[in-house]
């Protein structure tokens, strides 16, 4: 065993890769700008973007101790299976037998948000930050939340726990793409934050458009950021209420637009501390983090997935994960 391992965190439009060793130091890294693709070229797109960190790094596949993958989707870790990934394209696809095959070495997968929660829970165990519970909020494409209670990934039954981006929050707001009206992922995340802010008139593109002009101070488009915000704080509330966990970390690709995306979280949670003891008391101010983008909880999260496969509790698929 090399304790050397590769986190990579697989996007709508990216594949990223961490190479990192026991003592937790990055030795290579690569990030291919594109689509992973269809079923059949999955693997040799990733072993692609894996060779290219592995060069980065002066190493060989067979220094690999492990290989995680976090993926955009419904996975059956314990199978290697993904089930359904909507944005990829993919269905009841054997993933980790398909990268096996072609890397030779033991692969692990999990849900991209899942492993981004476990990442970040043992980045603060290292760093000797107290707190078992913790909840990571994902805010892209979609919006999906991971929560680790006790310091074990919780999964639920059905592998979905924290899908909180199919939570209904308003029963007469916009259809969602899962059929349900009134998703909070119907709202907030990055493709119908562009589409309200076209509905609104605006001639944004993407929702970093948004934040930008609301930045500027566009009217119209700070209106729909504090909503956004507003709706984001209440999916916090709603993590902690449901989980009493102890953190709540948010990242994903719209996170990134920096202070127009945070504030507006940030006041909202002020005014419920403000109105109410109870929230007061479950959301004390230090309780919220947003991820800075250079952070990479999904490729971390990866690797903490990869440090899993030392681990036979994995297959149990409540590991906690253990450096070797
Ligand atoms: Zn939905």
């Amino acid at each position: 065993m090399t304790g050397i391992v590769a986190g990579i965190d697989i996007g709508g439009t990216k594949i990223a890769v961490l190479i990192v060793d026991a003592d937790g130091h990055v030795r290579g890294r690569a990030t291919h700008a594109a689509s992973v693709g269809d079923q059949a070229g999955a693997a040799s797109a990733i072993a692609a973007a894996l060779d290219e960190a592995l060069a980065a790094a002066a190493l060989q596949r067979d220094d690999l101790d492990a290989i995680g993958v976090g993926v955009p989707g419904r996975v059956d870790p314990v199978a290697g299976h993904v089930t359904l990934a909507v944005n990829l394209g993919w269905t009841d696809f054997d993933l980790r037998g398909a990268l096996e095959a072609e890397l030779g070495r033991p692969v692990v997968i999990e849900n991209d948000a899942r492993a981004a929660a476990l990442g970040l829970h043992r980045r603060r165990a290292v760093d000797g930050l107290d707190g078992s519970d913790l909840a990571y909020l994902a805010v892209g494409t979609g919006i999906a939340a991971g929560v680790v209670l006790d310091g074990r990934l919780h999964r639920g039954t059905r592998g979905l726990a924290g899908e909180i981006g199919h939570a209904i929050v308003d029963p007469v707001g916009p259809i969602c793409a899962c059929g349900q009206t009134g998703c909070l992922e119907a709202f907030a995340s990055g493709p119908s934050i562009a589409r309200r802010a076209t509905t609104a008139g605006m001639e944004a593109g993407t929702a970093k458009d948004v934040y930008a002009a609301a930045a500027g101070g566009d009217h119209t488009a700070r209106e729909l950021v504090d909503d956004v915000g507003r709706r984001l704080a209440w999916a916090v509330h709603l993590l902690v209420m449901t989980y009493d966990v102890d953190h709540v970390v948010v990242g994903g690709g719209v996170s990134h637009a920096g202070s127009a995306f945070s504030e507006p979280i940030h006041r909202e949670l002020e005014r419920l501390r403000a109105v109410s003891s109870q929230a007061g008391e479950l959301l004390p101010a230090h309780i919220v983090e947003v991820l800075p983008p250079e952070a990479e909880p999904g490729a971390w999260g990866a690797v903490a997935v990869a440090s899993a496969v030392r681990d036979p509790d994995r297959l149990r698929g409540t590991e906690v994960v253990r450096h070797a």
